[in-house]
């Protein structure tokens, strides 16, 4: 039996990650986003070995959906890395896409025209349009996670840039005072640049750095429970790792001036960094500026394919 009663478009939202492939559906109601509908969401393993598969995948996830909705929907897809001049991908966590034309090869085995965004961005726009930066004109989202990626929303559309990663702040340089006051290392990152603030700031570097203050393992939740035990290693791990971000962010305020930053991610999900985070980002603002209001996500684990959806919605209505 079909989901819906009516004549209605569906948009289909697909989220693709390292592990987990997610589809959305939702009612299409133009580009008043705030009245998405979500009817119906599932997940299925990603295959990242085999491209191929990796394709296969996602066209039987689509024709699962067409058959429960009796139509053909149009498609918006997510999934991080970002794409080169030549519109080849390079993913990280999806090796198997890497240095693929994923949108064609996608457009042409599902018989539709895809679009495609990175998923950091795609969840700026879905706090943008109807979460926690409704109402704001400037709009920055950044996930603190395994990594540190963002993106920014004006007037309830992304902007991306020429090369369409504008807002990707993990991979600024970190403060050189703050290196100095720390005596920490200059570490390398993955991307191929040194001291870049995702190596301080995601989830793996909180943790390096609170065995750097001396734990014995990095543990987050371990963290947590000795911060909130006043543990003295955790909290000068806390301070350090606060300034770090602090400082990370007060360069998207200097860079973009948002009206509201918008947190997700894994880290996003500690009560006391969100809380603690607006005057950690004063401390590196000049005298006069301050950090706009900083709030939780309210789409949580479903922003993905909600922000995929809206992007498909936008490129149907332009
Ligand atoms: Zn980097």
């Amino acid at each position: 039996m079909s989901l819906v009663s009516n004549d209605k478009k569906i948009t289909y939202g697909i989220d693709i990650g390292g592990t987990k492939i997610e589809i959305g559906l939702f009612t299409s109601i133009g580009i008043l986003c705030e009245e998405l509908q979500l009817l119906d969401s599932w997940r299925v393993a990603t295959p990242t070995d085999n491209y191929d598969e990796f394709i296969q995948a996602i066209v039987s996830l689509v024709a699962d959906a067409d058959q429960r909705t009796q139509q053909q929907g149009v498609i918006g897809i997510g999934m991080p890395g970002i794409r080169d001049k030549h519109g080849k991908l390079k993913s990280a966590n999806v090796p198997c896409a890497t240095g693929k034309s994923i949108t064609e090869d996608l457009s042409l085995a599902l018989n539709r025209q895809v679009v495609i965004g990175n998923d950091c961005q795609l969840f700026t726009l879905s706090e943008s349009c109807g979460g926690a930066g409704k109402n704001h004109t400037n709009v920055y989202g950044a996930i603190i996670g395994t990594g540190a990626a963002g993106g920014l929303c004006i007037n309830g559309r992304l902007y991306t840039g020429k090369n369409g990663f504008a807002g990707e702040y993990g991979h600024l340089p970190v403060s050189a005072p703050l290196i100095q006051r720390y005596n920490l290392p200059i570490r390398n990152c993955g991307c191929g640049l040194k001291g870049c603030y995702e190596c301080y700031i995601a989830g793996p570097g909180l943790a390096w750095l609170y065995q750097h203050f001396g734990a014995e393992n990095g543990d987050t939740h371990h963290f947590i429970k000795q911060l909130r035990n006043n543990d003295p290693i955790a909290k000068e791990t806390f301070a350090c790792y606060m300034e770090f971000l602090g400082a990370s962010f007060a360069t998207i305020v200097l860079s973009y001036d948002p009206d509201i930053i918008v947190v997700g991610g894994g880290l996003s999900k500690i009560d006391e960094i969100v809380e603690a985070l607006p005057q950690y980002i004063n401390h590196h603002l000049f005298k006069g500026v301050e950090s706009p209001p900083v709030q939780r996500a309210v789409f949580g684990d479903s922003s993905g394919v909600r922000g995929a959806a809206i992007l498909r919605n936008q490129q149907v209505e332009s």
